[in-house]
């Protein structure tokens, strides 16, 4: 096995995707470990995809390790809000689509995300989540597969159809509805959903995060009309998230502080922000972080199929999307979407708010496994915890993904070293 993940690599180049297990890394620099690294060398061991123990300088790994020298290392990034990547959207509801995505994100840094649905028909919504459900057995009961590996699904995330019909951003207004408690059953019943975005001051709304919190599913705040009485009213009920601040939500007037004033001022509400640059001004970022604080800003891509693809037209949701000049709109000019990867997104957000990677790193990472209740697994450098990180150069660019002590994405394949082939 190990030495079928080097041939592997040599053949392919840089940037190739390595096939097995890893046994673990040696370095210098970590962020978002759970206990203080031994200072100066590190080795830490990987084991059934856990973590292990930190240890005191370069022990000898005898599996492949990864070398971490002058790279940072962090917990693996976590999206929960994206819709596609890669030519492939969830909703296409194949396999196919979702290994497209899973794979291309890890080349970004991201080891687990939550699959996300547009506003749609309910037989596509359905066919959507059942799509995630079986996909998620499939790759529990063949771990191997055909021996690449992408980032792990951690559930879906609704997004839509029971929003408001003023704000439905690039939502297809054809198929906003009224919140329904049969439907959001049956959909549950679908799948893994562990996250709803919906308005929470349309009819019925209500009973849906009543039955959403029951099932420990997170609702957000989303694509609302909401002012902000009514959107503290919902984090009152238990209402955790807002979904992309600033867009598709009631904006900050001094007397009339709308969803995004609940959002940036109260507590309890963690933000979800696109930082690309496109639908957030930077000062606007600047202001969400000094708010929400590195450990309530969920960093996310909102990405659509078009990302990683040449630019042009594509669709989401049936309808329409042009893509030109890193932005997706739909034909009257809403954006839609983004093309926006985690790693980009952690780079913008850091010169948006002038904080190093020491402050920002909880934003792609941290907060998400926080807001998600998944922390013990994830979201952290822990013994015991899954073996999920990711190593950014100098620049804040990917150099390696592991996903579950197996490395999953590698750019710089002179980092895969084997004791073994030494001797
Ligand atoms: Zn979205």
């Amino acid at each position: 096995m190990e030495k079928r993940a080097n041939e592997q690599d040599s053949r392919r180049g840089a940037g190739s995707v390595a096939i097995g297990g890893i046994g673990g890394l040696t370095g210098r620099t970590v962020f978002g470990a759970a206990a203080a690294p031994p200072g100066g060398a590190f080795s830490l061991t990987c084991e059934d995809g856990l973590i292990g123990p930190w240890q005191e300088g370069e022990v000898q790994l005898s599996k492949p390790y990864l070398d971490c020298s002058g790279c940072t290392l962090l917990p693996g990034f976590i999206d929960v809000h994206i819709h596609g990547s890669g030519g492939a959207d969830m909703m296409d509801a194949t396999r196919e689509s979702l290994e497209t995505i899973s794979r291309f994100l890890v080349r970004h840094g991201v080891t687990g995300f939550y699959a996300t649905t547009v506003t749609a028909s309910r037989s596509a919504t359905l066919a959507a989540v059942e799509n995630v459900a079986r996909y998620a057995d499939a790759s529990r009961s063949e771990p191997d597969g055909d021996g690449a590996v992408g980032a792990r699904i951690l559930g879906v995330h609704l997004e839509g159809p029971f929003i408001s019909p003023a704000h439905p951003g690039a939502q297809n207004p054809a198929y906003v509805r009224p919140a329904s408690t049969e439907e959001f059953e049956a959909l549950l019943a679908a799948g893994p959903v562990r996250m709803i975005t919906l308005a929470p001051e349309i009819p019925g709304a209500d009973a849906i995060v009543e039955m959403a919190l029951a099932a420990g599913v997170r609702v957000v705040l989303g694509h609302t009309g909401a002012t902000y009485e009514q959107a503290r009213a919902a984090i009152g009920a238990g209402v955790s998230q807002a979904t992309h601040t600033y867009n598709a939500m009631t904006g900050l007037h001094h007397r009339e502080p709308g969803t995004v004033g609940a959002t940036l001022s109260d507590d309890r509400i963690y933000a979800q922000l696109i930082s690309d640059g496109i639908h957030v001004h930077p000062a606007a970022m600047r202001i969400l972080g000094r708010c929400k604080g590195p450990t309530r800003t969920l960093l996310i891509s909102d990405a659509i199929r078009a990302a990683g693809m040449p630019e042009g037209r594509f669709e989401m949701g049936r309808l329409p999307v042009i893509v030109k000049d890193g932005a997706c709109r739909l034909e009257d000019g809403t954006l839609a979407g983004s093309v926006l990867t985690l790693d980009t997104a952690l780079r913008n957000f850091m010169s948006a708010t002038g904080w190093p990677l020491v402050q920002a790193w909880p934003v792609t990472s941290l907060s998400q496994a926080q807001a998600m209740g998944i922390e013990r697994e994830v979201g952290r450098i822990r013994a015991g915890a899954r073996a999920d990180l990711t190593m950014l150069d100098g620049e804040g660019q990917v150099v390696a993904t592991v996903v579950g002590g197996r490395l999953a994405y590698l750019r710089d394949s002179w980092r895969l070293r084997d004791n073994e082939d030494q001797e």
